[in-house]
């Protein structure tokens, strides 16, 4: 029930677990996170954060990640059910539901691609794999892009991709999604809490936004592709 995001100069994980355990109150049963260490790495666990941390390997290291707790919409809390979701190269978080997930699932096998959950999500990560490899090969933003397009429903995303390792995509629609400016560092949650230690300056996603995060940088842009430009907001309480 939160998802988190981090990209920059600093280590990854420590980063995700502790913004995971600030998320721990909106309540969940799983919880799971994919890193860039050299290639996409995804660790996930039905139970406490506290577990997750045990499957990770101390050897993972990596400056970009997205992490995710779940509560059970589609699919038992199953470790197969846990997020991140992925299609081969590409890895994505998702809060919310996709009320349309059983046609798109549907269409997907037929396409080829084979599922390994139960969730509404996994069909957003088979889908960002479908149009990012359409019309000669798009970006992760303009996969993305493409991909929401074909979602009803309600959804925060994080989205990574191996040959895109350098940015996180980000979308949102009914699902609260909020960005954290740093020094070299950016962050997205669900929440400010996640990320409110390390940065107090943020911009709150609005619906049908889309967007990359990158280390020293914010894009934003509308489903048309225009950009958007948005002053950044001062959080002015503390923890
Ligand atoms: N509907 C998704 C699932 O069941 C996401 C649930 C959530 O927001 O945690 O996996």
């Amino acid at each position: 029930c939160g998802i988190v995001a981090y990209i920059g100069d600093g280590q990854a994980i420590p980063v995700l677990i502790d913004s995971l355990k600030m998320l721990e109150y909106r309540g969940y049963d799983s919880a799971g996170v994919t890193i860039f260490n050299d290639t996409l790495e995804t660790y996930k666990v039905a139970g406490r954060i506290k577990e997750l941390e045990k499957v990770i390997p101390e050897s993972v290291k990596g400056n970009v990640g997205i992490g995710h707790t779940r509560w059970a919409t589609h699919g038992k809390p199953e470790t197969r059910n846990a997020h991140p979701h992925l299609s081969s190269n590409i890895s994505v978080v998702h809060n919310g539901i996709i009320e349309n997930y059983l046609e798109l699932k549907e269409r997907l096998i037929g396409l080829g691609y084979e599922f390994q959950s139960d969730t509404d999500t996994e069909v957003i990560a088979h889908l960002l794999h479908f149009n990012m490899n359409q019309e000669g090969g798009r970006s992760l933003l303009e996969g993305l892009k493409e991909t929401v397009k074909e979602l009803n429903g309600s959804y925060a995303i994080g989205a990574m991709c191996n040959e895109n390792a350098d940015m996180i995509a980000f979308a949102r629609k009914d699902s609260p999604l909020v960005i954290g400016i740093g020094k070299g560092n950016n962050y997205a949650a669900s929440d400010v809490t996640a990320f409110l230690k390390h940065t107090k300056e943020v911009i709150f996603i609005n619906d049908n936004e889309i967007g990359l995060l990158r280390p020293d940088s914010i894009e934003i842009y509308d489903m048309e592709g225009n950009s958007v430009s948005r002053d950044t907001e001062t959080i002015e309480w503390d923890l």
